[in-house]
């Protein structure tokens, strides 16, 4: 599966609308279910009119604490349909039709090539915005778990109390911006090793 984090001032609606900016032209026509935090947006193409009509790609844009989680592909179905719920999908007129192309959606992947196109727009999206797989600075301000003051990122020592914070201060993987653990020496979601 393919899954990365943009952390930072940046939205599902903003990557939602780059892709229909940049995607809905030609034979290619783009579609968005839902709104908020929880958005899919649907790349779908009629190369195979023929054949019974659209096969699609998906792009499941979820918010996350500081910023946007996004997925792209066969995979991108499952979880936020699920928390768009059972309202926002009988609002598109064909839903059932839309689901049961999963393998077709999948096999595009290969033929289509679209997918490393929408990888580079959400990444240039994410980079204008100041998003990128560094944490944010919201996020990246730690609790010292002794006195409870909030300490500024990069902090060896408390700077209230002097304790030591050096392990609770969060970090990503360089290559998706998952939240990893310092302990790992690969990243959970994308396996690659991890470099402090
Ligand atoms: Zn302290
Ligand atoms: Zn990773």
């Amino acid at each position: 599966m393919d899954q990365k984090t943009y952390h930072g001032k940046i939205t599902p609606q903003d990557i939602a609308r780059a892709l229909f900016a940049h995607f809905n032209r030609g034979n290619l026509k783009v579609q968005q279910l839902g709104d908020g935090n929880s958005v899919i947006v649907q790349i779908a193409t009629t190369k195979h009119p023929a054949s019974g009509g659209q096969t699609a790609i998906g792009v499941s844009l979820q918010s996350v604490a500081d910023g946007v989680m996004v997925q792209v592909g066969k995979q991108a179905w499952g979880g936020v349909a699920a928390s768009l719920g059972f309202s926002a999908l009988t609002a598109f007129r064909n839903p059932l039709s839309l689901l049961s192309r999963i393998d077709d959606i999948a096999q595009d992947l290969e033929n289509l090539q679209l997918k490393d196109e929408i990888w580079d727009l959400i990444e240039i999206t994410a980079k204008n915005l100041g998003a990128g797989f560094d944490l944010s600075e919201r996020l990246r301000k730690y609790v010292c778990e002794y006195c409870d003051t909030p300490n500024p990122p990069g902090e060896a020592h408390c700077i209230a109390c002097g304790a030591p914070l050096g392990g609770i201060q969060p970090i990503t993987c360089q290559a998706c911006g998952y939240i990893v653990l310092r302990s790992e020496s690969s990243c959970p979601n994308c396996k690659k090793p991890l470099r402090f």
